[in-house]
């Protein structure tokens, strides 16, 4: 895997494209850098009595268009680089989608697997404690991401409430259902990538069924866009790659037919572990962690982390490869990024391709706000109009200006940004 810091990657797909819009200096430096950031400790009674502490963040990167918005994760590598980078990218994400928020990110430097849940639910409590007077409604409104979980979204609700003396669901999204959370965010993100690779054929005049696709991760990301790519486009799968946290190392299940993502679902742990004997069993074969990126297949989705398209391993991707959809956030390294483009590979960019999660949390604090709540297809009705609506903006910005679709992105995104930051006279 690639060293390259994620915050430094951040900034340099910035700075390309703010080269290519000469963006004004005064902008330029608002935006490189976030706006604000918050680190604490976190004290937890933990279950044997004893007492530990733990390494929280929250990075509110910009909200020119609205209140910061973005997941907490739960990581035992968590830096504060890498909250950067994903709160920069929340940015971006929000502009591309055009939802009226900004971008954020926190963290908690921590293997949620070592903890029961009593710790877990006790650490939740502890970010808020931490974190609460600086963020709510209408000034930073976090949600889950990887390693945090509904029902964790429900007790940091609960905290922020109980603190505020008002019951206030819109502090956080991706909250269960039935405790504030909306239909249809489980699959949102997922289904958003799929939204955007359906796009992606139609422009390049391919039909998607029985095409084949590999798939990196089995997160809730991978496992609805598998589902997706199979009960909606009537595609392949032909593998999904995860981390086994057992072995400390990945592997990629693939089946030649095609793998069937309920059964895997079936079989894979709270922390995404697909148990290897009963795959086996069942007739998948057990390949390395890269071999995702090998596979004969029409296009590639890289679902789970940061820096896995990397210079040493882009080498792999065949010929046959003419979609890459990033569900993950920041899956490519830019000298990766540099060949897909010289490969002419069809790109969709992290922060259009997996939007459909965020978007879908937007909805669910409207529906807060409103104390009403759509039904699953209204919600799933909208997300797909909002990320198709996405696609094309910046398809038709990439042709317009002959450029690589994540630089098209880009400057959307940073015109948006930097329109909002002018009206409100800050730069
Ligand atoms: N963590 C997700 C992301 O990276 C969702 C963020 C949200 O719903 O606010 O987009």
């Amino acid at each position: 895997m690639s060293k390259l810091n994620p915050f430094e990657m951040a900034q340099r797909q910035f700075d390309e494209v703010a080269d290519q819009l000469e963006l004004d200096a005064g902008v330029r430096a608002v935006l490189r850098r976030p706006l604000r950031e918050f680190h604490f400790r976190i004290p937890v009674r933990m279950d044997d009595g004893g007492l530990r502490v733990f390494d929280g963040y929250r990075v509110q990167h910009n909200d020119a268009r609205g209140p910061c918005k973005g997941g907490i994760r739960w990581a035992a590598n968590e830096t504060i680089d890498t909250v950067r980078a994903l709160a920069t990218w929340m940015t971006w994400k929000c502009a591309v989608a055009d939802i009226p928020l900004g971008g954020g990110k926190g963290g908690i430097v921590v293997d949620p697997a070592t903890l029961s849940i009593h710790e877990k639910e006790r650490l939740c409590r502890g970010w808020v404690d931490q974190m609460w007077k600086n963020i709510g409604p209408r000034t930073d409104v976090p949600a889950p991401d990887i390693g945090t979980t509904p029902q964790m979204m429900g007790w940091m609700m609960d905290q922020y409430s109980k603190l505020r003396g008002e019951y206030t669901p819109g502090v956080i999204t991706g909250k269960p259902l039935g405790g504030g959370g909306s239909l249809g965010r489980t699959e949102a993100t997922g289904f958003g990538v799929i939204y955007a690779a359906r796009e992606a054929f139609k422009h390049l005049e391919i039909d998607p069924k029985g095409t084949k696709a590999s798939i990196h991760g089995f997160g809730n990301v991978a496992q609805y866009a598998a589902i997706g790519f199979i009960e909606m486009l009537g595609g392949v799968v032909v593998c999904v790659a995860c981390w086994d946290r057992h072995d400390k190392t990945a592997y990629t299940f693939s089946k030649a037919d095609g793998i069937d993502p309920r059964f895997l679902m079936s079989i894979t742990d709270q922390y995404g572990t697909i148990d290897k004997g009963k795959a086996k069993q069942a007739g998948y074969s057990i390949e390395d962690a890269d071999a995702w990126i090998g596979m004969e297949v029409d296009i590639l989705m890289p679902c789970a982390i940061e820096g896995v398209l990397t210079a040493e391993t882009i080498g792999m991707i065949k010929p046959s490869v003419k979609i890459i959809a990033e569900g993950a956030n920041g899956p490519t390294t830019p000298e990766a990024d540099a060949e897909i483009k010289k490969r002419g590979i069809f790109l969709i960019p992290d922060f259009l391709c997996n939007a459909g999660g965020v978007t879908c949390s937007y909805f669910e604090s409207v529906q807060n706000d409103m104390n009403f709540y759509w039904s699953r297809d209204e919600v799933l009705g909208k997300l797909d109009e909002k990320i198709a609506i996405a696609f094309a903006g910046v398809l038709a910005m990439a042709q317009k200006k002959d450029v690589y679709m994540r630089n098209a992105a880009y400057m959307i995104a940073i015109d948006r940004v930097a329109t909002a930051m002018k009206l409100r006279g800050w730069v």
